[in-house]
């Protein structure tokens, strides 16, 4: 393996000491940022993203609470709950946690969350205001993708960046970060022609496409920095042992579990040709919650003209 591994967790660590220090400031002013979330249903997977938000809210000294709906909450409840804590100036931040449980529309309530209150940066005004590249809520991924790559000096100015995938969470406000800080970019989705030659072009390539191991080597132009947004379960043994050779670790998380966490990149293989590169787990991941952290605060302080 030749490439530098960019380690999120340590940098995510980074984020949450800045965020901390931030919120003690704010405490002798006499503000104490809130976050708000809101789970809709039971899924097993969103209780668990909604239960580690709030352990890292705490962490940090950010006051949150959760309001959990039932499953078969109507469409006029969920509204009036956000209709609530739009108006509720102790609120600092909403998260509406997605999935939401069918037939509920996810868009139609991202919608009412008051632009000021939108730490994940979902609302069409933030959007706007991100690709006008003006002060923004922005999406925690993409935000923690960006200071990841500054922290490690990645030079992005001039540089040809390629995004495969083109979500509204990832894709798209990564392409529109990169691009505000003068990056020439591409955005890669399921109907690009050619795909692993676009991605060879990419000195910064981010991979956003939700399939596991989808990035080889002949994606990636020898010393590029690669980062892997994906987070893939995969239960096939043998995949995992062609991807992972005598990585005894993984295969007895496999074993135990049913499955593993697999990133979209190829990680091995792609090590060997990229200049650096996120691995999975403790690359991205980390860095997303932090970024809800940042942005709470961030509210917090702006909603009051700090
Ligand atoms: P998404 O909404 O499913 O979007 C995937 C995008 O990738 C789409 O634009 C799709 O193209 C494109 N794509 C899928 N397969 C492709 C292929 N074979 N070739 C080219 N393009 C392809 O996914 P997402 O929400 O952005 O998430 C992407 C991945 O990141 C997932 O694994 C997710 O779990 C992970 N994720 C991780 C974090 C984190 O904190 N680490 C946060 C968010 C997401 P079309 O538009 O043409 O369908």
């Amino acid at each position: 393996m030749s490439a530098t591994i960019l380690d999120g967790a340590a940098v995510a660590a980074a984020i949450r000491e800045r965020v901390a220090g931030e919120v003690r400031e704010l405490a002798g002013r006499g503000v104490s940022p809130r976050l708000e979330v809101i789970l809709v249903g039971d899924d097993p997977a969103s209780r668990v993203y909604v239960g580690a938000k709030g352990k890292a809210c705490a962490q940090v000294g950010i006051r949150s609470g959760t309001h959990n709906l039932a499953a078969g909450a109507g469409a006029a409840e969920l509204a009036s709950l956000i209709a609530r804590l739009n108006a509720d100036p102790d609120v600092d931040g909403i998260l509406l946690q997605m999935p939401l449980p069918k037939p509920l529309d996810g868009r139609a309530f991202l919608d009412l969350i008051d632009p000021a209150k939108d730490v994940d940066g979902f609302h069409p005004t933030n959007v706007g205001l991100l690709h006008q590249g003006r002060p923004a809520f922005v999406p925690c991924t993409p935000a923690g993708i960006l200071e990841l790559l500054d922290r490690a000096g990645v030079a992005l100015t001039g540089a040809r960046a390629v995004v495969l995938g083109r979500s509204e969470i990832v894709g798209k406000p990564m392409a529109a970060l990169l691009l505000a800080r003068h990056a020439t970019v591409t955005v890669c989705h399921t109907r690009t022609a050619d795909l692993p030659a676009v991605c060879r072009e990419a000195d910064v390539l981010v991979a956003a496409a939700g399939r596991a191991a989808l990035v080889t080597a002949a994606f990636v132009k020898p010393g590029a920095v690669v980062v892997d947004v994906g987070v893939n379960r995969v239960e096939d043994a043998a995949l995992v042992a062609r991807l992972y050779p005598g990585d005894t670790e993984r295969a007895a998380g496999l074993a135990k579990r049913g499955y593993t966490l697999v990133g979209d990149v190829d990680f091995n293989a792609v090590a060997r040709v990229a200049g650096a590169i996120t691995p999975v787990p403790g690359g991205v991941g980390p860095l997303t919650i932090a970024g809800l952290l940042q942005n709470t605060v961030t509210a917090a302080r702006r909603r009051r003209g700090l």
